[in-house]
């Protein structure tokens, strides 16, 4: 069966799985969604059986049906592969009451590795398949995290070449570290004398013009983005889920059929998305519970039926939640009102225009998978303090959101079921977060040399991410200026 990938905004467009891939956004600026949530093709039982790449395949198949079995696999191999510090790339840990999906193994040690590592295959492929003979340069700027994700994702991809832009002095220590050290030979990182939406406005300006793509075309190069909107980066996430319910039933621990809760720390609404398709693929799943930090637009949306950003924006200990639109929601907003183009495109423009939306009643029915609820800056403090008092398990910042929503679901409903939480980032990634969480922090230690207090406090090993930071050299010293963005490009290029 072949799937095929129409715009939120206007579904005459479809696209191929690899159209979609190359192109990012439907050029009406919606977003990419297959003409269909397919149902898993071998049961739960069987795929306990697999491996995480095994079971990956049997997950993108189904959405990617222009890509032939090899290509596929070729992906999958190249991006779950060493890179991951563990075999499982996706390990369940338990306790007392919940499971952790420990999402955070990859190259960069937080969950955007698991779609980062294999979006320059699919994307790589894609150009092949649609005969786009040009060189793919990735164009991104970046406010810290998904910067490095994207070059560890790109690095040394044949085809490819990624350019990174960041706010020279809006980020933190490690997080510039982790940039700046990135040894790929296709690379290239620049800080900017400016902000992230500077930089943010400066590579949006290069993707639309046009003289430049033309310039850029004759020298044989053309620009594409690593966006989370991309569906080369959501489709990957579902796989993990289908992996999470499968390995569960597998150990024994849910019997066939059984449901099973998800719980979710959200950003940008990409990852819980991924967890609502799972679901929609056949995963018995009772809940999706969907946590944020007091920038709570999604507790209020479930709550209340109203989209409304205009509100202050919060700066908070668990940074990628940091967000007043979720993007990913325009998927949702879609698929609840029936696939209706016209409500969804006039809904987005009420959000551009006004800030806000309000969906009918009908299709907050269609949220009832949904729970949502939010922790406060105490809460995530208390619920990284708690755990690590109980049983000695250290969650980070983002993932202790979701551990303090998921004990306020117990309190409000008394459901016990399975409960699986994707834990989104090392400890290590905010390690003074973390260290203040259990009373252990030390002002007068920068950030890496509370590395070593971490790896006291919880037995942890340091991960190869950290490690490398440490000792490898700096590659990347260009600084630009705001205005100086297109001219820097074309001097790594050579246009
Ligand atoms: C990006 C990110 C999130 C949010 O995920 P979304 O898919 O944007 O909802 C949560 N935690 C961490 C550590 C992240 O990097």
């Amino acid at each position: 069966m072949s799937i095929l990938y129409e715009s939120t905004r206007d579904k005459s467009l479809k696209v191929q799985a690899s159209e979609a891939i190359l192109q990012g956004l439907s050029k009406d600026g919606g977003l990419f969604v297959p003409t269909e949530i397919p149902k898993l093709d071998k049961s739960l039982k069987e795929l306990g059986t697999m491996s995480y790449q095994d079971i990956a395949y049997n997950v993108m198949k189904l959405y990617f049906t222009d890509f032939t079995e090899e290509e596929l696999r070729y992906c999958i191999d190249h991006a779950y592969d060493s890179k991951f510090d563990c075999k499982e790339i996706a390990p369940l840990k338990e306790t007392q009451d919940t499971y952790f999906m420990e999402l955070y193994h990859g190259k960069t040690i937080a969950f955007k590795d698991m779609a980062l590592s294999i979006l320059p295959y699919l994307m790589t492929t894609s150009a092949k398949k649609n005969n786009v003979k040009n060189e793919i340069v990735i164009l991104t700027a970046t406010s810290g995290d998904t910067g490095k994700a994207a070059l560890a994702g790109f690095s040394d991809v044949p085809g490819t070449k990624i350019i990174v832009f960041y706010p020279k002095d809006g980020v933190s220590e490690i997080q510039k570290l982790q940039m700046v050290t990135e040894q790929g030979k296709n690379t290239f990182v620049v800080g900017i004398n400016g902000n992230f939406d500077q930089a943010q406005t400066g590579v949006k300006e290069m993707f639309n013009d046009k003289k430049l793509a033309e310039e850029l075309d004759e020298k044989g190069y053309q620009f594409s983005s690593a966006n989370s909107i991309n569906i080369g980066r959501l489709i990957p996430q579902v796989a993990y889920y289908v992996y999470a319910y499968a390995s569960l039933l597998n150990k024994g621990v849910l019997k066939d059929g059984e449901e099973i809760n998800f719980t979710v720390p959200t950003g940008n609404f990409g990852n819980i998305l991924a967890a609502y398709f799972a679901k929609e693929m056949g995963v018995p799943v009772h809940k999706l519970i969907c946590a944020s930090n007091e920038n709570k637009v999604l507790f209020d949306f479930f709550s209340t039926g109203e989209y409304d950003k205009n509100r202050d924006f919060k700066l908070t200990s668990s940074p990628s939640m940091d967000i007043l639109i979720s993007s990913n929601l325009e998927r949702l907003i879609y698929l609840i009102c029936n696939r209706d183009d016209k409500k969804t495109c006039a809904l987005m423009e009420n959000l551009k225009t006004g800030g806000k939306y309000e969906i009918t009643a009908d299709m907050k029915k269609g949220l009832d998978a949904f729970y949502g609820n939010y922790a406060t800056e105490a809460e995530t403090a208390e619920a990284i303090r708690s755990k690590y008092d109980a049983e000695g398990y250290v969650m980070d910042t983002h993932t202790a959101v979701a551990y303090d929503v998921y004990t306020k679901y117990l309190t409000d409903t008394d459901d016990d079921m399975v409960n699986v939480i994707a834990s989104t980032a090392s400890p290590y990634k905010f390690t003074r977060s973390v260290l203040a969480a259990l009373g252990k922090d030390d002002s007068s230690k920068s950030d890496l040399e509370l590395v070593p207090v971490l790896n006291e406090v919880s037995g942890m090993p340091v991960p190869g991410a950290v490690k490398e930071i440490m000792e490898l050299p700096v590659r990347h010293n260009t600084v630009c200026e705001v205005d100086k963005m297109e001219e820097t490009v074309k001097g790594f290029l050579g246009v």
